[in-house]
């Protein structure tokens, strides 16, 4: 007789509010879906929790919203843990601090310390080894210290991935742009990056609008003296791909990894970051929530393109992920905004239509890098 598979669970609570009470709305459902967690049972009294997130940029507001890192702070400190609050550097250190500030996210709001997990340089991390494809990464050093973490994920749109949810927060968000030894290629940069990763210019469909220059965060870009000529300090350049992605005309590109070499580099470095940890001391929590189009650090967020759906925990990476996508489908496209304007109707991938990336194959290579099972059970609470 064949052993029934165990489905992993996977706990869901709506986004809708049925009954005007604060217990019914997310951040008191919250509260509900990491009791399911146990977290008392997980930690040790006193240990240090990373709860990671993404601090938005100056422009991306549709992040994560205060209110609930401070119900996860809340939780951790009850079990007895002590937690902090944290992201990887995507520009000057001091700067994306104050960006932090700026979208709500500080210890007076929280309830914990708002650290940058590979200090104010981005260069404070620890070399892991990865797959095949990134060879080693440098995985910041507060997340490859700590002895446990709650991967906070908004789930979104982008550009590369299609879809971008805990995989993408570990791998892009749990690794340096840069190390001090091999620079961009154990970075981020790696991910993005094929061969070298070089800038290439294209005069003729160069509209001169500067956006690329005004987006690095490195001031690897400007244009001479006349303002006509791109000039870029490649020495310099982390791959980030952020010039290339704001070219309203194509007008810069870099060599890039592929969709499919990219997706299954961000579940490569997942690994890499989650080696550090034993079992059982990673917890995802998934807010689809202010779904927009697009990744949290680009300049500006655009409105959502499909309804919120809630938040879902779980102790299992690609069960989270899986039930994640697959909660997506049949949502009807919102109307004004870049589903509807892409003529998107209800039953179309909405991710996969906006960005034609097959966002699967991350999380098809995660289950097969042994991060976890896409078979689970959706609980709700
Ligand atoms: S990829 Fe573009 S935006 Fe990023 S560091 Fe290099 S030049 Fe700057
Ligand atoms: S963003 Fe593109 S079009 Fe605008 S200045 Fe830069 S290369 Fe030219």
């Amino acid at each position: 007789m064949s052993k029934k598979k165990k489905q992993k669970p996977v706990y869901f609570a709506s986004a809708r509010v049925l009954k005007w009470k604060q217990e019914e709305s997310l951040p008191g459902k919250l509260d509900r879906l990491l009791e399911k967690m146990d977290l008392a049972g997980r930690l040790e009294k006193d240990e240090w929790v990373a709860v990671k997130t993404h601090f938005g940029s100056a422009g991306a507001h549709r992040i994560i919203r205060p209110v609930f890192l401070s119900r996860v702070v809340s939780a951790l400190k009850a079990a007895g843990a002590k937690p902090f609050v944290t992201d990887t550097v995507r520009i000057s250190g001091l700067d994306y601090l104050e960006i932090a500030t700026r979208n709500g996210i500080n210890q007076l709001s929280v309830g914990a310390p708002v650290v940058l997990a590979d200090g104010l340089y981005g260069r404070d991390n620890i070399l892991v080894k990865a797959g095949d494809i990134l060879g080693e990464v440098a995985v910041a050093s507060l997340i490859h210290d700590a002895p446990a973490m709650v991967v906070c994920s908004h789930i979104k749109g982008h550009i590369n991935s299609g879809y971008a949810g805990a995989i993408k927060n570990l791998a892009m968000g749990g690794v340096s742009a840069s190390h001090r030894g091999c620079g961009w290629r154990c970075g981020r940069g790696a991910m993005h990056s094929l061969g070298e990763g070089r800038l290439f210019w294209d005069e003729d469909k160069c509209q001169l609008c500067y956006q690329c220059e005004d987006i690095c965060p490195l001031e690897c870009i400007t244009f001479g003296k006349e303002g006509k000529k791109f000039e870029y300090a490649d020495e310099r350049c982390w791959r980030c791909g952020r010039c290339t992605r704001v070219c309203p005309g194509q007008a810069i590109a870099h060599e890039e990894a592929d969709p499919v070499q990219f997706m299954q580099g961000l579940a490569e470095a997942a690994q890499a970051v989650l080696g550090t940890f034993k079992p059982g001391k990673v917890i995802y929590v998934n807010f689809l929530t202010d779904i927009q189009p697009e990744c949290d650090c680009m300049p500006g967020t655009d409105v959502p393109v499909v309804q919120d759906k809630g938040i879902l925990v779980s102790d299992d990476l690609v069960a989270v992920e899986q039930a994640s996508i697959d909660m997506l489908q049949g949502s009807p496209p919102l109307p004004e905004s870049a589903a509807s304007d892409s003529g998107l109707k209800q039953g179309d991938d909405i991710l996969l239509e906006l960005h034609k990336k097959d966002y699967r194959v991350q999380i098809e290579h995660a289950r097969k890098l042994g991060l976890g099972s896409p078979d689970y059970e959706l609980i709700q609470i």
